[in-house]
């Protein structure tokens, strides 16, 4: 299948790392032309190197920064002179226990994974509507669909699937498509890094982090395993080309089966 993704120019945000990482790869294989972001500038001039394409605009952009996202927009369009796809990835999460679950990481979370979307998708529109075509893809979670025991982190998903909803009802009549993947647990640095989900749950369950996520993995994933972050970035690449542009205001599921509901 032609994607049509050749000279498309895609912007993804959290670039640095897993699934951001490798949905920049999987476009860069597609011919796309990319713009990165993260607040991570080390990580992104990595990636660029190992792609071996100068081309590659990366930039240092905190999307909880109404400024820097204003900035980088006009950068990307100064410099490739379009934008076709924003893939809004950047994210995190955090256990907490429900009573105590602290309001300013409640609210660092939706500035990061609910506002920073609204707000690059608006940014984009305009060019978007100036091409005559556009798409946008938001990274959500399963834990948007059914709770994961993560307060902060279930509300927020839960809102990045309606506003993914709104915005392709709004965005239709201009030919732009929106939507959602939602991963399963995957295989990345926010579960397995010092600290993040893999040590949090460790602690939950008292056994070593390894155990602890291999555990997890067998009782709750019908396929007894993490995703790979290249097969959540094969279903993003796909529903922003050109075959799937008739496709919009879906959350897909990439979970090995792990969502019980039937959305
Ligand atoms: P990751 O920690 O490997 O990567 C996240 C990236 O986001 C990092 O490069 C980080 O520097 C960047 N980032 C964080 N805050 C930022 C900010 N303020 N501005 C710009 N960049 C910022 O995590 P990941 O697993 O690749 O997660 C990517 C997305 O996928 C997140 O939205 C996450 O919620 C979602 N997700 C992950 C899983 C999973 O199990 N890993 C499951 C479902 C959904």
């Amino acid at each position: 299948m032609k994607l049509g993704l050749k000279n498309r120019v895609v912007i993804v945000t959290g670039a640095a790392s897993g699934i951001g990482k490798a949905i920049a790869v999987a476009y860069e294989k597609e011919g796309a032309r990319l713009a990165l972001a993260d607040i991570n500038l080390e990580g992104l001039k990595n990636l660029k190197k190992e792609l071996k394409n100068e081309e590659i605009y990366v930039e240092k952009v905190d999307v909880t920064s109404a400024e820097a996202c204003e900035k980088f927009v006009k950068n990307v369009a100064k410099k490739f002179g379009k934008i076709d796809v924003l893939v809004n990835n950047a994210g995190t999460a955090k256990m907490g226990d429900m009573e105590t679950f602290p309001e300013s990481t409640f609210r660092s979370h939706a500035e990061l994974m609910m506002y920073a979307p609204v707000r690059l998708t608006q940014l984009c529109i305009p060019y978007f509507t100036k091409n005559g075509w556009g798409s946008v893809l938001n990274i959500a979670s399963i834990f948007g669909k059914q709770p994961g025991g993560l307060l902060s982190y279930d509300t927020i998903k839960a809102a990045d699937i309606m506003l993914t909803k709104d915005f392709s009802s709004y965005c239709a009549p201009f030919n732009v498509n929106v939507n959602a993947v939602c991963p399963g647990p995957v295989d990345t640095p926010l579960w397995y890094a010092d600290g993040q989900l893999g040590d949090q749950l460790a602690a939950a369950t008292g056994m070593d982090k390894n155990s602890a996520i291999e555990w997890f993995a067998k009782t709750n994933i019908p396929m007894g395993r993490y995703a790979k972050a290249e097969e959540i970035a094969s279903a993003v690449v796909f529903l922003t080309s050109e075959p799937a542009h008739y496709i919009t205001g879906v959350a897909v599921n990439v979970d090995g089966g792990m969502t019980k509901c039937t959305l």
